[in-house]
């Protein structure tokens, strides 16, 4: 018997799950959110019961032995011994990582290092970690980078159009990230198509955050995050992309600051800044069926830049074989797959599966036989992702 816990530790939040790996299957799961906070929650899935707690919650420390000790008491694991490893998702591994690794000195150097890439997210990894080697020194740990799996993009699809030297000397490029859900889910993609020799995917990746790839025989060759995940598509919050003058003008005509701005961009921009109702997809659909206009103007714009993408990787990848859905949006919402894939089919010859699209559950084909390209919902599994790379690192 072998356990391992997959970690997604956040700035205030960490997520896990619990794996037994003989046959994969989730011991329990959870989150404990609001970290540093006086009501913070913890919520923990085992045995198909729900346990949600609020309590006072100092730092990732407390929140670690807070899991670990109710893993005891509630009699989920013997004793600690029994997880051997702990798989830590990192969301920027920079040019460093184009795969998982066991942590070291050296890799911890340069997640600590790369914060200066993502600010919010590889400090938070550090603590993560240190929380739990300190909490069980017996296990080993794995680093699964985000950006890894787009680490195979060429420099004519990763190099921006600036001077050469902001490359070279200051490691300006795209990197991309959600790179191991778009690994996970073309990898399935690539499964249920049979495992061609070749096969051209696009996987639009639609959660709060989001991010479309082209995945060429199983390669990641271009994706729409850039530098940073504030790139590409239209999110939740997030802006995607712009036109940088917009930038100078709000700096030297509104007199706002960089930081502001920056700030502007990433939370109050994307579904919430169009439509002013909400950055939850949910809420933004129902209110522009109600009639909201801007609702509707914001789930407008965002299925136009899904298909811009789709557009590009199309031509990119000299065809489509197959589209796939995944994430909260992606995987959830009916309406959107079906009016992306209408704003789509003319193009493409694709024919939706209505009843597979709207009753179908869990993985599965939502276009009918004689379908151009086959269009596939395919829930992520990051954790599982976590968990088979540091298994197979640490040879368990
Ligand atoms: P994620 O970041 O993958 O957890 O996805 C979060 C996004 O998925 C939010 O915008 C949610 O509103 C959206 N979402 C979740 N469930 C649904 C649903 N049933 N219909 C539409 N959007 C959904």
């Amino acid at each position: 018997m072998s356990k391992i816990i997959a970690v997604n530790a956040g700035s205030s939040s960490l997520k896990f799950q619990l794996f037994e790996m003989d046959d994969e299957h989730v011991i329990t799961s959870g989150v404990i959110e609001r970290i540093g906070f006086e009501d913070a929650i913890f919520t923990i899935k085992y045995d198909g019961e729900k346990v949600i707690k609020k309590l006072e919650i100092k730092d990732h420390s407390q929140a670690v032995e807070l899991l670990l000790d109710t893993l005891i008491k509630r009699n989920i694991v013997a004793s600690l011994d029994e997880i051997k490893a702990v798989g830590h998702r990192v969301v920027q591994g920079g040019s460093y990582y184009n795969q998982s690794v066991i942590i070291d000195e050296q890799v911890l150097a340069h997640i600590d290092e790369l914060k200066k890439l993502a600010p919010l997210h590889n400090p938070a990894h550090l603590t993560g970690y240190y929380a739990f080697e300190k909490a069980i020194p017996s296990a080993g740990a794995v680093a699964v980078f985000d950006t890894a799996f787009h680490q195979t993009l060429k420099p004519k699809c990763y190099i921006y159009p600036i001077p050469y030297r902001f490359y070279q000397e200051h490691k300006i490029r795209k990197y991309g990230a959600h790179g191991t859900s778009h690994f996970y889910v073309s990898s399935r993609v690539r499964d249920l198509l049979g495992n061609p020799e070749h096969s051209k995917i696009i996987v639009a990746h639609l959660g709060a955050g989001g991010s479309l790839s082209a995945v060429k025989d199983g390669i990641s060759i271009n994706t729409s995050m850039g530098f940073t995940p504030l790139a590409g598509l239209m999110m939740g919050t997030r802006s995607g992309d712009l036109d940088p003058s917009v930038i100078d003008y709000m700096i030297e005509q509104l007199g706002m600051d960089m930081k502001e701005l920056i700030s502007i961009l990433n939370k109050e921009s994307g579904l919430l800044g169009v439509s002013g109702v909400s950055s939850d997809f949910r809420d933004v659909e129902r209110a522009a069926i109600h009639g909201n206009e801007r609702a509707k103007l914001a789930v407008d714009i965002f299925f136009r830049r899904v298909i811009a993408y789709i557009g590009r990787y199309f031509i990119a990848l000299g065809g489509v074989d197959a589209i796939a859905f995944t994430a909260g949006i992606g995987e959830n919402s009916v309406t959107s797959r079906k009016e992306i894939l209408s704003l789509l089919s003319e193009a493409l010859g694709i024919i939706i599966d209505d009843e597979a699209n709207e009753f179908g559950k869990g993985e599965r084909l939502i276009t009918k036989p004689e379908s151009k390209v086959k269009v596939y919902v395919i829930p992520t599994n990051e954790e599982l992702v976590i968990a088979r790379d540091t298994k197979r690192l640490l040879a368990l």
